[in-house]
């Protein structure tokens, strides 16, 4: 039948085309993104076209957000590099002004031989408590180096809070008897959790030592805790001059101050919160700072028992 042969060969070719075209366009869209792999995975600089739109079926579906998961990861990646940067100019911002007034201390005793020894006491004494400052930046840069590494394994044993409270209590019993600050601990007896210890404590002592240091004279310091399922939720607040509402937000970055002046002052090396925020998480943990009802700063944290 000569109609029937026709028809065939006239319906071969057609598929023949639909085909073609069908599979031209896969095979495009399946190099397009192989190149884009390939350069991705070369870490090679990707041109407009090699982001540009996939056609609208499951293909192009699955192109687009790899490469939308692409540029989310480059973008973190930049963030990061400038977090980085930042992090290395503020320790070298830190760690210049000591060790500029040591030079200088020291060059000064060394040069001037007509100093009075009471004068050469005095720069030796200075000198000294700038090594201090010194070396309490470089011991609080590492903890906190420790806790982001992730690489140390930090042990985990029952620890009584309240007995680690009260030692506390103990150490600073002078600095808070000088402004005349009282430290009510209300926690229960004992209150224990799966941690560890060394953090634990800097926990504490950081928030103590930043409210003697900052709350003002006669003010009081309040620990309270409660526990709800796995979880002990603390309440550590003082009723002192409080952190303004703007500055709220940023005194867990590492470096902020509020009064850069007052904490220099105090011997504050500005990494207090941060090392208090991540020894929290690492107890699987969360910590807010809010303003105290009244007066003062009131930070609330919680420690998976
Ligand atoms: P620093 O070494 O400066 O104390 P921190 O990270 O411990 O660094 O604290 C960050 C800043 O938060 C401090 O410089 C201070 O301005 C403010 N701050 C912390 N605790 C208190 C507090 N209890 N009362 C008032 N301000 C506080």
């Amino acid at each position: 039948d000569q109609h029937f042969i026709w028809f065939a060969i006239v319906a071969v070719i057609l598929l023949t085309i639909v085909l073609y075209r069908f599979t031209d366009r896969l095979g495009k869209n399946v190099s397009k993104l192989s190149i884009f792999a390939y350069k991705a995975d070369h870490n090679e600089s990707l041109e407009v076209e090699d982001l540009a739109k996939f056609p609208n079926d499951e293909l192009g579906e699955i192109a687009e957000r790899i490469i939308k998961m692409y540029k989310r990861i480059q973008t973190t990646r930049r963030e990061q590099d400038v977090l980085k940067r930042q992090l290395t100019q503020n320790i070298a911002h830190e760690l210049k002004t000591p060790v500029a007034s040591i030079q200088g201390y020291i060059e000064t005793i060394l040069t001037d031989t007509k100093m009075t020894e009471e004068n050469r006491q005095l720069f030796l004494e200075r000198s000294f408590a700038q090594t201090q400052r010194l070396t309490a930046i470089l011991q609080d840069i590492s903890t906190l180096h420790r806790l982001d590494s992730g690489t140390i394994a930090y042990e985990f044993e029952p620890v009584d809070i309240y007995e680690t409270v009260s030692h506390i209590q103990q150490e600073t019993a002078l600095q808070l008897s000088g402004r005349r600050m009282t430290f009510v601990n209300q926690l229960p007896s004992p209150l224990i959790v799966r941690g560890n210890a060394s953090l634990l404590y800097s926990i504490f002592r950081n928030l103590t030592d930043n409210a003697i240091a900052y709350a003002g004279d006669g003010t009081t310091i309040t620990l309270t805790a409660r526990q709800t399922g796995d979880y002990w939720h603390f309440c550590f607040s003082d009723n002192g001059v409080g952190i303004p509402q703007e500055h709220l937000m940023r005194i867990f970055e590492r470096f902020y101050r509020v009064d850069k002046g007052r904490s220099r002052k105090m011997g504050g090396t500005g990494l207090g919160l941060a090392i208090v925020k991540n020894a929290v998480i690492m107890h699987g943990g969360t910590i807010t700072a809010c303003r105290n009802e009244g007066s003062g700063v009131r930070f609330v944290f919680d420690i998976h028992c």
